[in-house]
């Protein structure tokens, strides 16, 4: 039942019925009992004879039958389960000898010399009713203990055509055996009236169906199992109506009422099994068109990254060879031109740095983070980098304050990416904050524990802010309005927060500057805390 990625399939026979089907199962029961009690007063009154509706009768099971048959086929098609292929062998067996029993039934056909002796309908009838709750015990006995390897892709076609050849043949060999046979159990009396042989014959097929239901109960899992007890209950219904309710005398109220109500409970069974394939049918195609499309989106974000890689390295790669070619040039000349050569060097030097940064960029990017996640403590992470930024902060006399939530739980993460996060989001605060003039220069980093279970840490800074038509662009990769800058830091920290199940976006603050917020879920939550968000 389950695959080679350790999924199970989304089928009738794999997934447990949800509510509604449990409520419409217990309904369909329900009218079927109040149907029995309103019958079973009149269910001794004879009625003529009456060969059309018989027949008519006899082609709805067949219909409904061999169609459930069908569809469990194709159920075994897709899950490979033995057990659903020996459900789909009853459902056809009982099917196909419905033929048999109505042609032989007597008076149906005697006028074209197809009389089959009194005793025949009946034994056809006994098999019928015998066979179809063995077919269900074993396929209870056998749901649970399936074996994929025993299903080749291969043979899957070969194996459906042989088992409705065997099904066929065993009802032809067995029509033939009992037409032909000279002694039959006596079962009837006459045409319409059971003999006292009979009564074994419903007494030992209640207590096949219950035990059926008994073991289907017990091991009851998928939806499939819900409805074949429904089956196995309106048998017992039917069997009670036609062999005790009704004198067990054929083509009684009784005994008509009997079949409908099967068939009508049978054709309902086979509506719902078909409407759910429906369904999963629908909610599996809707999930390939998702999984498509995110595919889709997946490859043009891989498109336009790739792209963005191939034209950052080209650039410095193209600056390299024009720079290494001046270097020879100069030093070709008949005297060489150290200097301008020695420049042109440095150049190729500083080019190659830069590509081998974006290098670095990318596999920073793509660097496996999940592995080395453990509980981390955002407010020493943030202290850290502080005390390693500070030396860039005097520098552009810019002053960092921070004020951070003592109660702040631990964040579960890759504290080495999480650094990398802040230390990205400080940098571009104390860049963006160097070039201010007229108005302090402050980058402020604040941490909060968020109602909602997340622990937010914003970086605030007193520089110039971001335009709105820029909001969007400053994440994508290679984007930097800064002259050496790589465009890749906030793009990186997004990513590195959403891989953490968290957010990162930008505000603009109250007077001038922009701050970057950052949610990362808590991994020891255990209420809401006294130090709500106060922004
Ligand atoms: P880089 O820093 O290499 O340019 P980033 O992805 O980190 O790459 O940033 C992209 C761009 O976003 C920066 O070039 C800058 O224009 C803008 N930016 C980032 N942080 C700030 C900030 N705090 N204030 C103003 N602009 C910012």
């Amino acid at each position: 039942m389950i695959d080679k990625q350790g999924n199970v399939p989304l089928l009738l026979s794999t997934i447990p019925p949800n509510r509604s089907q449990r409520r419409l199962a217990g309904w369909v029961l329900a009218i079927l009992v109040i149907a029995l009690v309103v019958t079973a007063p009149f269910s001794r009154i004879r009625l003529a004879e009456t060969a059309p509706l018989l027949l008519a009768y006899a082609a709805a099971v067949l219909f409904v039958e061999v169609l459930t048959a069908a569809l469990l086929l194709s159920l075994f098609a897709i899950q490979k389960s033995r057990a659903v292929l020996v459900l789909s062998a009853g459902y056809l067996f009982s099917g196909l000898l419905v033929i048999p029993w109505a042609l032989t039934f007597p008076g149906i056909f005697t006028a074209f010399g197809l009389d089959a002796g009194l005793q025949s309908t009946a034994a056809i009838a006994a098999v019928r009713r015998l066979s179809f709750p063995v077919f269900v015990l074993a396929y209870a006995a056998l749901k649970d203990q399936e074996d994929l390897a025993l299903w080749p892709r291969a043979s899957i076609r070969t194996v459906i055509a042989a088992q409705v050849l065997l099904i066929a043949g065993l009802a032809a060999g067995l029509t033939w055996t009992i037409i032909q046979a000279d002694q039959l159990p006596t079962f009837m009396v006459d045409a319409r009236d059971v003999a006292p042989l009979w009564r074994y014959v419903p007494a030992a097929a209640i207590g096949l169906y219950l035990v059926g239901l008994v073991v289907l109960w017990l091991r009851r899992q998928s939806t499939l199992d819900l409805w074949l007890m429904i089956v196995l209950c309106t048998l017992v219904i039917e069997i009670a109506l036609l062999s005790y309710l009704g004198g067990g005398a054929r083509l009684s109220v009784g005994w008509w009422a009997g079949r409908l109500y099967g068939l009508a409970s049978a054709s309902m069974v086979l509506l719902v099994l078909l409407s759910e394939t429906a369904t999963l049918q629908a909610r599996l195609a809707r999930s390939i068109h998702s999984e498509r499309l995110a595919r889709e989106s997946r490859l043009t974000a891989m498109e336009a990254l790739s792209a963005s890689i191939a034209h950052e390295i080209s650039q410095p790669l193209a600056s390299m060879v024009t720079n290494a070619n001046a270097g020879l040039r100069w030093l070709d000349k008949e005297i060489p031109r150290i200097v301008e050569a020695q420049a042109a060097l440095e150049r190729v030097v500083r080019d190659g740095h830069r590509a081998r940064d974006v290098v670095d960029g990318i596999r920073q990017l793509f660097r496996k983070g999940t592995q080395d996640r453990t509980s981390v403590d955002m407010n020493s992470l943030i202290k850290d980098v502080l005390r390693r930024s500070a030396d860039e902060a005097r520098f552009g006399r810019v002053s960092v304050e921070s004020d951070l939530d003592p109660n702040l739980p631990l964040a579960t993460g890759s504290p080495l990416q999480l650094q990398q996060v802040i230390s990205n989001l400080v940098a571009n605060a104390v860049d963006a904050t160097s070039a201010v003039t007229g108005r302090p220069r402050i980058v402020r980093i604040i941490t909060r524990l968020r109602a909602s279970r997340e622990i937010l840490v914003s970086v605030e800074d007193s520089g110039p802010g971001i335009a709105d038509t820029l909001k969007d662009r400053i994440f994508e990769p290679f984007f930097s309005t800064k002259p050496d800058g790589m465009g890749m830091g906030l793009m990186f920290s997004r990513s590195v927060v959403e891989s953490h199940g968290g957010k990162l976006w930008v505000e603009d603050t109250v007077t001038s500057g922009a701050i970057f917020r950052f949610t990362l879920p808590c991994s020891d939550w255990t209420g809401a805390s006294d130090t709500e968000l106060r922004q």
